[in-house]
């Protein structure tokens, strides 16, 4: 993958583009060696990214969490410009030439301390393909109720941390059942979100269209494309749920999909044993809502 990497600095606040033959990262930087650190994950299309401002915010609650520092929105802007304008050619998928922007903040080294930086990478075809295709999803226990970590602030409840060792090897795991994704479960069957995304079903009866996720306040992560498509869906007449959501909610809906940032939203076609019905119109409208939101 050809990324493009520009450096956070207060010295220079349009940032640093680093030099990909260089070493970046130290040995000893604590995001590198416990996952100590913060991130974001933006699609730009057409070199512009996207819902800027709600993931700056997200990124904020999660270093404030976390006790790190967070670059300005401008300086955060400047540098994500500055590296799509360096970028490789974006992706195309036939909705723009994307890219994916990586936004992190790591603790850093001992001595030196936290930094930033963003890495801008052509989305790639896999990408594409499952949200031409969908996926297969199987529905893993996440071992304990998230929304258990909401009053205990060390346990980082809801923010976005590098920590995704658990959240691969949930996906590892569907893999080795023959699935493409993972969705956590609470205790008790909870739908709770994918491994990174969030889960959004669809209900059409009687006229009626409803559109229904598990409550984001829950100890799961607040999708910022779950809430785009909410808000195009409000707009639309949609009505709207926030859970409780079990499996066989998922079972007889209308449509499931896995949401984020850089995929957008991918039909699930099958969960567990199950067939899952897909509605290529309802994925067109509900993509369009976000693909240029
Ligand atoms: N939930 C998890 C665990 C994720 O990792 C992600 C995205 O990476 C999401 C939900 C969806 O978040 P967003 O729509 O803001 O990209």
């Amino acid at each position: 993958m050809t990324s493009t990497v520009v450096v956070l600095d207060a010295a220079h606040p349009e940032g640093v583009l680093a030099d990909p033959a260089v070493p970046l990262v130290r040995i000893d930087d604590q995001g590198l060696t416990r996952g100590d650190g913060v991130f974001e994950s933006l699609r730009a299309v057409d070199g512009r990214v996207q819902k800027f401002a709600v993931h700056h915010r997200r990124l904020s609650a999660s270093a404030r969490l976390a006790q790190l520092p967070v670059p300005s929105a401008q300086e955060l802007r400047q540098a994500v410009e500055l590296g799509l304008a360096h970028a490789a050619p974006g992706g195309d998928g036939g909705l723009g030439a994307e890219h994916s922007v990586k936004v992190v903040v790591s603790r850093g080294t001992p001595e030196a301390g936290p930094w930033s930086w963003v890495a801008v990478s052509p989305v790639p075809e896999s990408t594409f393909r499952q949200r031409r295709e969908g996926v297969s999803a199987v529905l893993l226990p996440r071992g304990h109720d998230p929304a258990q970590d909401a009053g205990y602030p060390w346990l980082l409840p809801g923010a976005k941390t590098l920590s995704y060792a658990i959240n691969m090897a949930a996906l590892r795991h569907a893999r080795s059942l023959g699935a493409d994704e993972a969705i956590f479960t609470a205790p008790g069957g909870r739908v709770l979100e994918g491994a990174t995304s969030s889960v959004v079903c669809a209900r059409v009866h009687e006229g009626v269209r409803t559109l229904v996720t598990p409550e984001p306040s829950h100890g799961i992560l607040p999708g910022t494309t779950q809430a785009t498509i909410f808000d195009a869906a409000r707009r639309d007449g949609w009505e709207l749920g926030h859970g409780p959501l079990q499996s066989a909610d998922l079972l007889a809906a209308d449509a499931v999909w896995l949401v984020s940032s850089v995929r957008l939203a991918v039909p699930v076609h099958r969960l567990d044993a199950h067939p899952l019905p897909v509605d290529p119109e309802l994925t067109r409208l509900v993509t369009d809502w976000v693909a240029r939101a």
